[in-house]
């Protein structure tokens, strides 16, 4: 792979103690681009702008689809990817359902460590926070044609982030919204489309404007079973299991926190059901104290405890006194003990970044 350094390293303008989320950019980049039926040959170049044609497809049409992992360090200075095997096999299922070319996933993940292993000095220290790693990939073609594009550019970005609700685990509430609707039945909430997140700020502007952090969203033919929350998957404890939605409706994006966390959970003794789960449960079990806990689960926000959860037409239902509970403050422990190094590594989960030769 070609590698065009950057002459003088960004590092020093970066303030590692007020990262935010996406306001800083590591030195480089990659860049692999589709043409003429096959992609190129990737190349490592220092982080620019690009121009782009106004008539690009993506910007009309939105074929294009993302990755979002992490890279963290430990106290032992160690940089770590956190299964990223998992997010490229994910991004070639996203690029089959949105007509874009696979990727070799092997190739990918050597070219994604060369890249993290060469901006590794951007992983911030700190607990909670770490490097977070954007690839994605979109359509290239100057046409306003409505049709599949013959031209791609995949590209991996990389951003020093803190934790994305703060340094302490804290809890938001959430609005279950019984008028919008994320995915439907057939449609592509199974994949990280860009198209997702276009079509659901509106619906989140307005759960924020009643005061809640996020939109739980509901199934979208009848609004009556629990989908998952923003940018996360989302668990509930009722009585001593752990209950999730099933992925098999295909609304839902198998996240691979939640993949995790049910490992975790189901090796530490945990009762857990993959199901349909009707937001009137989740309510009745709220009015009758059985609903212990909840929490969503992703790669940005880790584990985001549920304080409260609202409704059209509802009181809002407080969760454990709107304190972080006794499961989500074990599974965060237990996820981030993996991913910092703290805890042995017991399932494989890590990819260790060797330090730059210097
Ligand atoms: C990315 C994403 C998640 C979380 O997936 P992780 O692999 O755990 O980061 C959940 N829901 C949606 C809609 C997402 O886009």
């Amino acid at each position: 792979m070609n590698v065009t350094k950057r002459p003088a390293s960004k590092l020093s303008e970066i303030d590692f103690s007020n990262l935010g989320f996406g306001k800083f950019y590591s030195d480089h980049m990659l860049v692999k681009v589709y043409e003429h039926g096959a992609w190129k040959e990737s190349e490592i170049v220092p982080y620019e702008y690009f121009p782009i044609s106004p008539a690009n497809i993506t910007l009309h049409y939105g074929q294009s689809i993302f990755e979002g992992m992490k890279a963290f360090r430990g106290d032992d200075g160690i940089v770590r990817l956190f299964r990223p095997e998992k997010n490229i096999a994910r991004l070639n299922i996203s690029a089959e359902r949105m007509a874009i070319p696979q990727l070799d996933e092997k190739e990918t993940l050597n070219e994604l460590v060369e890249l993290i292993t060469l901006d590794q000095d951007f992983t911030p220290p700190h607990l909670g926070s770490s490097l977070y790693i954007r690839p994605f990939i979109f359509a290239m073609d100057p046409n306003l044609g409505v049709k599949i594009s013959d031209t791609y550019r995949f590209m991996i970005i990389c951003t020093p982030v803190d934790a994305y609700y703060g340094r302490n685990l804290q809890t938001v509430g959430i609005f279950a919204s019984k008028t919008f609707t994320r995915a439907a039945l057939g449609g592509t909430g199974h994949v990280k489309a860009a198209a997702n997140y276009a079509q659901s700020l509106y619906a989140a502007k307005q759960a924020q404007l009643k005061g809640f952090k996020q939109i739980m969203w509901l199934d979208g033919r009848d609004h009556k079973y629990v989908d998952e929350v923003g940018t996360m998957n989302i668990m509930f404890v009722i009585g001593d299991t752990l209950i999730t939605p099933t992925l098999e409706q295909g609304t839902i994006l198998a996240g691979i926190t939640r993949d995790s966390v049910l490992r975790i959970a189901r090796d530490l003794g945990w009762k857990v059901e993959e199901r349909l789960i009707a937001f009137q449960e989740v309510v009745d079990a709220g009015r009758k104290g059985t609903l212990q806990e909840c929490f969503g689960t992703g790669t940005a926000a880790t584990i985001a405890p549920v304080g409260r959860i609202g409704s059209e037409g509802m009181d809002d239902i407080i969760v454990n006194g709107n304190e972080v509970g006794p499961y989500a403050k074990k599974i965060y422990d237990e996820l981030l003990g993996i991913q910092y190094g703290k805890l042995p590594d017991r399932y494989g989960w890590t990819v260790e970044i060797k330090k730059p030769k210097k």
